[in-house]
């Protein structure tokens, strides 16, 4: 069969979102520095500490939400065509990049147990089986694994023994893979669903700090698409699609005084692994890049097969709004307009 190959600007897609202001910032009278044109994809974020003659720092990206948008319509816009791309046996990566508190886990997971506040992992399973279910002379076999990078170490969050520390591997034929890692065959939304929560429970598991925890570590969820069809030259053929849905570690700067010993290596190696993913993907926008640097990090690394080539990627970069995340906000858009562009 041949391949219809993705042109490589729209290959790679990097759009921005913002959350509200909290009920805590909205109480302690927190201004907003940050403004949003939806329909231009444009951002503007004043300097809090600056002069008012100061002109707002602006960034352009293929799309911008802001406060008021709605889970399913970044869905529809943002993500549906990358996941109908894996179904049609293609490979695609959607990450959750920003500073802890902007909404990386609220994009990639949403809120459970409210169907309006399903993120895009939950909604990619409704699109997957929905589409099964509605397919004649096609067989589907969907397999889903969760594993999590911390400390440059990958572990298996489905496995009994999730502390246990596994190993990248390859091979000519199937490529980079995650040696023993498990994967679970999932028949329904339910069985997938159990599966997601199975991984979210043992990720807290050891953690003395649940969100500390989960802001230093990169959670990857693998739904691997099998599909097997008559073709007309009457023989079956299989064609497989992988879908890593990223929530990444969170991209703060640890100040000084708070970053000793581990969280000192804790900061220097996800910096380390966000650079890493920073210059992959702006190496795959150049598209004239001879080198694509994948092996500077686990987290690139086994996601070698899913960037670049046929394979779709977008990644939403998170910020909060209020005055005090300035910094932080400033530097997750450079970040994002840099993965954009060089
Ligand atoms: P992160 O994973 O980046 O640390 P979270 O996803 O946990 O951040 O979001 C922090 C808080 O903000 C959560 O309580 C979450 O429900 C809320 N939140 C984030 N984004 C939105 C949004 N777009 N709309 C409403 N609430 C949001
Ligand atoms: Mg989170």
């Amino acid at each position: 069969k041949k391949l219809v190959i993705p042109n490589k600007a729209e290959s790679v897609k990097v759009v921005v979102r913002c959350r509200p202001m909290n009920e805590k910032e909205i109480k302690d009278g927190h201004e907003r520095t940050v403004d949003m044109t939806v329909k231009k994809g444009l951002i503007e974020v004043r300097n809090p500490k600056g002069l008012s003659s100061e002109a707002p720092k602006s960034f352009t990206f293929d799309s911008v939400y802001d406060w008021n948008s709605i889970q399913l319509e970044l869905y529809d816009e943002t993500f549906r065509d990358l996941v109908q791309s894996v179904i049609e046996g293609f490979n695609g990566t959607i990450f959750a990049y920003g500073q802890t508190g902007t909404g990386k886990t609220h994009t990639m997971q949403g809120i459970k147990n409210d169907p309006e506040q399903r993120g895009v992992i939950p909604n990619s399973f409704e699109h997957i089986f929905q589409h099964i279910s509605r397919s004649e002379n096609q067989q589907y076999l969907i397999r889903a694994s969760y594993l999590e990078i911390y400390m440059e170490e990958i572990r298996d969050l489905l496995s009994k023994d999730h502390t246990k520390r596994l190993e990248l591997k390859e091979r000519p034929d199937t490529g980079v893979y995650v040696k023993d890692l498990s994967s679970f065959v999932t028949k329904s939304i339910k069985e997938i669903e159990h599966v997601m929560n199975v991984g979210n429970a043992n990720r807290a598991v050891g953690a003395t700090d649940m969100n500390a925890h989960s802001s230093r570590s990169h959670a990857i969820f693998i739904i691997t698409i099998e599909c097997s069809a008559m073709a007309e030259d009457g023989e079956n053929h299989i064609r497989v699609g992988r879908l890593n849905l990223v929530d990444l570690a969170g991209s703060e700067r640890q100040s000084k005084t708070q970053s000793q010993g581990d969280r000192f290596k804790e900061a220097t190696k996800i910096n380390l692994s966000l650079s890493a993913l920073c210059n992959v993907i702006s190496a795959l926008v150049d598209g004239h890049s001879t080198h694509v640097p994948y092996r500077d990090s686990k987290l690139t690394r086994l996601l070698q097969d899913s960037l670049g080539g046929n394979a779709k990627t977008v990644m939403v970069a998170n910020i909060g709004p209020a005055s005090y995340n300035y910094d932080e906000t400033l530097s997750t858009l450079r970040y994002a307009n840099r993965a954009k562009n060089i």
